[in-house]
């Protein structure tokens, strides 16, 4: 049995949680050198505006390719890092990788802005110079059109809403916009969120699943709301062109989701963008 571990074959992934205590500091022990060992990488999946299927930006996701393991999936190793003082490295690894990617598109491609979204957890929040790390990667990789982006859930913020107030507040007055991630799966209302200073909000991809007849209306509740307070509306988990249509009818603003294609390294977002080319089909060329 120890034997399978012990050679440098591929395994497939085994969640952490269901592993014996020892392998969760192993794996622990692992992500500690991973940065170093340049086993982290970002991927982005694309942003579109839901009228037009033009480019507007991408997410950035985290990977960590290991060695023996393969693909760990973030769901697992971001749940690690966020039990110890390790998400606070990972986090200032993804948003210097970001800004980073960024300022290259931003150079080679000067006439196509997008946004690179980049998530950051709670824990990353409240750790005091967040600001300063903040605007430390920005001073260091200047964006010409503000075009990075954090997002946050919702179930992070309520951990410590006050002081996460004043965080968002310090990090968007340095011209990063600020969106809610997962929107509906925590049980805060819009108007409690709305004491945060959102510029986004993105809907999260539970709501694609056609598990209610009521579901349109309650998208559409939100996205009218959201809209009332001044945020612009992304939809997550866009999968089809059933959802495509419905949610540009509905007034979404962007669509995210398999429709607009898996996350892309950084090699294959670039020629992406530099193609110009609507990802899904036009609206009014469909019509015409
Ligand atoms: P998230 O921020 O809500 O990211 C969206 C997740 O949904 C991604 O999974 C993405 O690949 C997946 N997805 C995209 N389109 C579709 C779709 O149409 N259908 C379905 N079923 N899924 C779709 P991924 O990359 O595995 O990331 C999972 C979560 O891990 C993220 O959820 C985020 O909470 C966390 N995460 C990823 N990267 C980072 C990071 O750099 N920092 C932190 N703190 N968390 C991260
Ligand atoms: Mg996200
Ligand atoms: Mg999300
Ligand atoms: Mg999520």
């Amino acid at each position: 049995q120890a034997k399978r571990f012990g050679g440098d074959r591929v395994e497939p992934f085994r969640p952490a949680f269901r592993d014996g205590g020892s392998n969760i500091v192993q794996i622990e022990a692992d992500l500690h050198r991973a940065i170093e060992r340049d086993q982290i990488s970002l991927v982005y999946q694309p942003i579109i505006a839901a009228k037009t299927g033009d480019i507007a930006g991408f997410e950035a996701l985290m990977r960590w390719h290991h060695p023996r393991r393969g693909d760990v999936p973030p769901t697992e190793f971001i749940a690690i890092a966020e039990r110890s003082e390790l998400i606070g490295e990972l986090g200032a690894h993804a948003l210097e990788m970001a800004a980073a990617q960024l300022m290259e598109w931003e150079t080679a491609l000067p006439e196509m802005p997008v946004f690179v979204s980049v998530n950051v957890s709670a824990q990353q929040l409240v750790r005091r110079d967040f600001t300063n790390l903040v605007s430390g990667i920005l001073a260091r990789h200047p964006q010409r059109t503000h075009t990075l982006r954090i997002e946050i859930t919702e179930t992070s913020l309520m951990q410590n809403p006050e002081q996460n107030v004043r965080v968002l507040e310090r990090v968007k007055a340095l011209g990063v916009k600020l969106a809610l991630d997962d929107f509906g799966t925590g049980y805060s209302s819009l108007s409690y969120l709305s004491r945060f200073p959102f510029d986004v909000l993105k809907i999260d991809r539970s709501f694609m699943r056609p598990i209610s007849s009521g579901r349109d209306a309650l998208l559409r509740s939100i996205i009218d709301m959201a809209h009332a307070l001044g945020l612009s509306v992304v939809a997550e988990g866009v999968e089809d062109e059933d959802d495509r249509s419905v949610l540009a009818e509905m007034g979404a603003d962007y669509l995210q989701g398999f429709i607009t294609g898996q996350p892309l390294t950084p090699e294959d977002a670039a020629t992406l963008i530099a193609q110009r080319n609507p990802i899904v089909a036009r609206e009014e060329q469909a019509a015409e």
